[in-house]
């Protein structure tokens, strides 16, 4: 690769967005700019349909690692930038064909030309045979031949006006949506290897997410906190600015372990988490609540138990996972680097006062039996009291 590349960004759905594609397509840039801060701030350039980051030779690791994480972007190449008249192009071409084939093995290959400077005196088709047939006569050690459907080797050729970039490397991004431009939603994060995943498929699509985590720092201390609030920053560093609450929930586990069912605990202390939620999405304006739950990993998320906290909210409950396997999860999380922390140990508040059966299909009618022996609004309303928010960027 000369010293002159520059990298293109591609996004797909976002130019499905009609009349609103401008504001996403200036939500991805201004998200890759927050990212590429950290990579001596290359210029960001807006063409039709496309992003194009100025190359550092230097950074090129550093920003790949960016461009493979971020929300919004379909692929990207780090390609040749060059003049667009067909000298140069066959030039440019050959190279940048020849730094990906060894030269001598036969090859099957295409070259794909995409002219947005619709005032080019070529067309696409016409430039394709052009470079394609340049390709092959200045291969004389070995066969070339093209091949319009899954070739080998693909020579990506991009017209633009003043300019042309020329690619053979295509690298898949995330996808999905920019961050913010689905709106604010509510995570609740608990330092476990699920939530933090069920987070970012909400960041991918394009939500800002809050979090909020429940902690028995009297029981437990404070080592579960501490590492929720890594996860949470982690997380800010994938999607910007957001913000963790935690709530204490110490007293109310007290309360229910003396006064309610024992085999009822674990969806009780759900019940109380998701109500109290509720209240704390509402102070960030989030318009659902997020949770890492996935259907039968254990005795509380049976569809009984996740009907029975349900009916407890009146607010829009995302599960992401609800149907993912473990392994495909933890893929999740080794990709947007949570799995490490999520591992260490540090007990949650749903693990103190374990009775020794649980509920696994917990009657609504029962709970709510349980819950008049408690005072619920009074235990909610001191909690949510004694909440602490944080701010992350
Ligand atoms: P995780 O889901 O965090 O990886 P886990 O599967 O052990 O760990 P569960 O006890 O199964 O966690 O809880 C299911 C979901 O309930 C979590 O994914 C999270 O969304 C929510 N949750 C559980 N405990 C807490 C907590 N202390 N604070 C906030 N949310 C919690
Ligand atoms: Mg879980």
């Amino acid at each position: 690769m000369t010293e002159d590349g520059m990298w293109i960004v591609r996004y797909s759905e976002i130019a499905l967005k009609g009349g609103n594609r401008s504001s996403f397509e200036m939500a991805l840039v201004r998200d890759l700019q927050r990212h590429l801060k950290s990579c001596g701030a290359p210029k960001v350039t807006r063409t039709r349909g496309r992003i194009w980051i100025d190359d550092d030779p230097q950074q090129r690791d550093a920003v790949r690692l960016i461009l493979r994480l971020v929300p919004g972007v379909h692929n990207y190449s780090l390609a040749r930038k060059c003049d667009s008249d067909v000298e140069t192009l066959k030039t440019v071409s050959l190279a940048c064909f020849r730094e990906a084939w060894d030269g001598k093995t036969p090859i099957t290959f295409r070259v794909t030309t995409k002219r947005s400077d619709k005032r080019y005196p070529m067309k696409s088709q016409e430039l394709n045979m052009a470079l394609g047939g340049h390709l092959i006569a200045n291969s004389p050690e070995a066969l070339l031949t093209v091949k319009l459907s899954k070739p080998e080797l693909s020579l990506g050729v991009e017209i633009q006006a003043g300019f042309a970039a020329v690619h053979s490397i295509v690298e898949p991004g995330v996808g999905g949506l920019p961050v913010g431009t689905a709106g604010e939603v509510m995570c609740m994060l608990s330092g476990g290897i699920d939530s933090p995943v069920a987070a970012w498929q909400m960041i991918r699509r394009g939500c800002r997410v809050h979090h909020i985590f429940f902690e028995n720092r009297t029981f437990l201390g404070r080592g579960a906190f501490d590492k929720v609030e890594r996860l949470s920053e982690r997380l800010a560093y994938l999607q910007g600015a957001s913000t963790l609450t935690a709530v204490p929930f110490s007293d109310i586990q007290v309360a229910i372990r003396d006064n309610c069912t024992p085999k009822n605990r674990v969806v009780l202390y759900r019940r109380f988490m998701y109500r109290i939620a509720e209240v704390i999405m509402q102070k960030h304006n989030c318009l659902g609540l997020v949770t890492g739950e996935n259907l039968g990993q254990v005795a509380s998320q049976t569809l009984e138990n996740l009907r029975a906290v349900d009916t407890t909210v009146d607010a829009c409950v995302h599960r992401p996972l609800l149907c993912m396997d473990k392994n495909e999860i933890i893929r999740m999380a080794e990709k947007i680097g949570t799995f490490e922390t999520s591992i260490e140990e540090a007990p949650d508040c749903c693990s103190v006062f374990m009775p020794k059966r649980v509920a696994t299909r917990a009657r609504i009618r029962d709970l709510e039996h349980d819950e008049t022996k408690l005072d619920v609004a009074a235990l909610e309303a001191k909690a949510i009291e004694m909440a602490q928010c944080i701010e992350l960027s």
